[in-house]
C-alpha cells in the first residue's frame, strides 16, 4: 500500500516562496476527470486499496516541524506502508530519510535535481532547501547517493560530492538510454526543478537545460531496484502556467505509485 502525504513546508525556501500551496494543487491534478488514473505499466492509482491520500500535514516550524515528519512518515512506514511525499521545500527530505533509514538499514537515494542539495551551510539555515543531502549523508542515512539531472556544479559541492562518495550523473552526460541497477531498497526523491523549465515553469529556481518529463519518467521505468518511498518537491504554484506543473507532478506521482507498486 502506498501512501500519499502533503508536507506543505516552505519555511527553508530561498529566494522565492510559493512551494506550501503545492501538495492539493498536485492532488487535485492527479484526481482531475481530464485524465485516468493508470499508470504506463497498468497499476491503477485510483484503486483504493493502492493508494491511500493522508491529505496535508498541520506543521509548525524549525525543529518542531522537522520531527514531527519524521514521526508522520516512522508511523507509516511502521504500519506496513510506502509514503510519497508531495512538498513542500526540499528540506522535507531529510527527516523523511531520517525515518526511512530506521526501517531500511541499507538504503538507496536517487535524486532529481537540477541542484546537488550539498551545501554544508546555506545562509545559516543546517535544514535549508540547498542541504538536506549533506545532511543525510553526514549522518549515514544511506548507502548509495545517485544524483541525476546536475547543472550548477560549484567548487564547493564538486568538494562534499567528493567526500561523500555521491554518484553524479551531470545533465551535460546524461543519455536518455541511462539503466541504473540498486541493490536492495531504493527511495526516488524528484526535485522539479530537474526538469527542463520548458516542461516545468512551476518552480523558484529555473535552469534552463534540464530533463524532458519522458526522460526522467524513462529512468524511473529502466532502473532495476525495489522503490520504496518517495518525494516530489519544490513545485511553486505562483511561477506556474496553467497549472502545467502540477499536471506533470500529478503524472510523476502516476509513475512513482506504478513503480511501486509493479
Ligand atoms: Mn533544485
Ligand atoms: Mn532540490
Amino acid at each position: 500500500m502506498t501512501s500519499i502525504l502533503g508536507i506543505p513546508l516552505d519555511e527553508n525556501s530561498s529566494f522565492v516562496t510559493g512551494p506550501a500551496k503545492a501538495p492539493r494543487l498536485i492532488m487535485d491534478a492527479f484526481h482531475s476527470d481530464a485524465s485516468n488514473m493508470i499508470a504506463e505499466n497498468g497499476v491503477n492509482c485510483g484503486d483504493p486499496n493502492t493508494v491511500t491520500d493522508l491529505g496535508d500535514m498541520q506543521l509548525s516550524t524549525g525543529k518542531a516541524a522537522m520531527d514531527s515528519i519524521r514521526k508522520t512518515v516512522q508511523k507509516e512506514i511502521n504500519r506496513g506502508q510506502k509514503v510519497i511525499s508531495l512538498g513542500g521545500d526540499h528540506s522535507i527530505t531529510f527527516p523523511i530519510i531520517q525515518a526511512y533509514s530506521q526501517s531500511y538499514s541499507d538504503l538507496n537515494i536517487l535524486h532529481f535535481d537540477a541542484h546537488p542539495d550539498l551545501y554544508d551551510n546555506f545562509e545559516n539555515n543546517p535544514y535549508s532547501h540547498a542541504s538536506p543531502f549533506a545532511r543525510i549523508m553526514e549522518n549515514g542515512l544511506a548507502k548509495r547517493l545517485v544524483q541525476v539531472g546536475i547543472r550548477t556544479l560549484n567548487d564547493h559541492q564538486k568538494d562534499q560530492i567528493k567526500r561523500f562518495g555521491v554518484e553524479v550523473i551531470e545533465m551535460r552526460n546524461f543519455v536518455s538510454t541511462l539503466s541504473l541497477q540498486f541493490e536492495g531498497p531504493v527511495y526516488i526523491s524528484i526535485d522539479l526543478d530537474g526538469l527542463d523549465p520548458a516542461f516545468a515553469p512551476g518552480v523558484s529556481h529555473h535552469e534552463p537545460g534540464g530533463l524532458s518529463t519522458r526522460e526522467l519518467i524513462n529512468v524511473i521505468h529502466q532502473m532495476d531496484g525495489q522503490v520504496v518511498g518517495g518525494d516530489i518537491v519544490e513545485y511553486n504554484p505562483d511561477r506556474d502556467i496553467h497549472n502545467m506543473t502540477a499536471v506533470v507532478g500529478a503524472k510523476l506521482l502516476t509513475e512513482l505509485i506504478g513503480k511501486i507498486n509493479e
